[in-house]
């Protein structure tokens, strides 16, 4: 299908600039992609596309930056969503849902015993983070430099409107790199309060890394021995890679596991998982907010939790992973452009070699963009589990030309 460019999404984003900071601020500001080549606002998704606002038609493979595990619109979801919808969403209290959904996740989840629920990943994991320094009576949280766990004061990537004090508690250790764990650890005696690790490493602007060979549970080890909280930042790949937490993948179970993206397929929902242990102190900090409570959301939860488990959507999309995956390097090493396809194959990104400042990436897709795939230059992809052969197939032709634009 013919590109029919961008006139309605700079209309929306010339109007949106003066009345909203930035336009779209965020992770979703089009300085994040190739300013100009790509849709800002979009209508509506179905399945693996989406549409944009000037009628372009795109594969998705960022699934609004994961929330999307089982397809746009996803007939199951929107049905359980929709009769929720139909009785009333918001109240004085919870639905009989939020027990049922917390039920759902303690049954799923080899060590927890407990769930609670917000509506953002960075409720939930400074929630975490505000559990074990109840816990342990201690301030500092060591975590990976460079690891995102949201926009909050303690951790936001970028320091405008923070103060220094807010980071005074915080210290940073490479990531797959026990010893330095330890010396950091070591270097805050006995004030740590919890260690908080993506379980796997997926910086922008980065190949992904995943865990080396006893790295995790070696923190966990760590962890044990010096009573330290251990808290998996689960918010990006949880329900992608397994369904009772990434965690399991590697044989390590976390003291607290945060949640958000894939949990209710698009609807707003967080969650935070712990063990009996912490149930007590769990109580104890105060956590609440406007909608934490609302119905519709966890009925979403409920009815994708339970399709992502009888639909085998977490092999499925391994399974397409590897076909993309492997198509793009032999696409790659073809074109004379060697990339690397780094991370899971449900969260996959691309690299290219000698690419430090993201050039050839971005120009790749821009290339792609216009020709009807929509992925990322900077960010981890997302499959979800309504990407099938042939949309790989499609894909893989739309990547073959943009290599050879190139
Ligand atoms: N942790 C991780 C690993 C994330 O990827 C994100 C969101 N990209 C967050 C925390 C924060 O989640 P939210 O944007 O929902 O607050």
């Amino acid at each position: 299908m013919e590109h029919r460019g961008y006139a309605n999404t700079q209309a929306l984003f010339e109007r949106a600039q003066s009345v909203v900071p930035a336009g779209i601020y965020g992770h979703q500001n089009p300085a994040g992609l190739v300013p100009g080549e790509y849709p800002y606002f979009f209508e509506r998704g179905y399945g693996a596309r989406v549409w944009d606002v000037d009628g372009n038609e795109y594969l998705d493979y960022m699934c609004s930056y994961g929330p999307i595990v089982l397809g746009h619109n996803h007939p199951a979801v929107e049905e359980a969503a929709t009769a929720q919808r139909r009785k009333g969403n918001c109240f004085n209290g919870p639905t009989p849902l939020w027990v049922e959904l917390a039920e759902h996740l303690v049954g799923i989840t080899p060590f927890a015993d407990w769930a609670a629920f917000a509506k953002n990943g960075s409720d939930v994991c400074t929630w975490a983070v505000e559990i074990a320094r109840h816990a342990t009576g201690r301030k500092k949280v060591l975590k990976a430099r460079g690891a995102y766990h949201g926009t909050h004061a303690w951790c936001t990537p970028l320091a405008a409107g923070t103060t220094p004090e807010d980071l005074s508690n915080v210290a940073n250790f490479r990531y797959n790199d026990l010893e330095d764990v330890g010396r950091v650890a070591a270097a805050h005696d006995d004030q740590v309060a919890a260690i908080i690790l993506t379980p796997f490493k997926h910086e922008t602007f980065r190949p992904q890394e995943m865990p080396a060979e006893g790295f995790l549970s070696g923190v966990r080890r760590l962890c044990d021995e010096k009573g330290i909280v251990l808290i998996v930042d689960d918010v990006r790949a949880g329900f992608r890679l397994h369904l009772g937490g990434s965690l399991e993948l590697f044989g390590v179970q976390p003291d607290l596991a945060c949640y958000c993206k894939a949990i209710a397929n698009g609807y707003a929902l967080s969650a935070c998982l712990g063990r009996d242990s912490l149930r007590q102190v769990a109580a104890e900090v105060f956590f609440t907010g406007s909608y934490f409570t609302s119905g519709v959301p966890m009925a979403a939860a409920l009815a994708c939790l339970r399709e992502i488990a009888a639909s085998g959507a977490i092999a499925h999309m391994e399974a397409m992973g590897d076909l993309l995956r492997r198509g793009l390097e032999d696409q790659g090493r073809a074109h004379g452009h060697p990339v690397s396809v780094t991370g899971p194959s449900a969260i996959p990104f691309l690299t290219f070699a000698d690419d430090p400042k993201f050039a050839l990436a971005r120009r790749f897709a821009a290339a792609c963009c216009r020709r009807g795939v929509y992925l990322h230059p900077t960010h981890n992809w997302f499959l979800s589990a309504a990407h099938t052969e042939a949309d790989i197939r499609e894909t893989l032709d739309v990547t073959d030309a943009a290599f050879r634009d190139l």
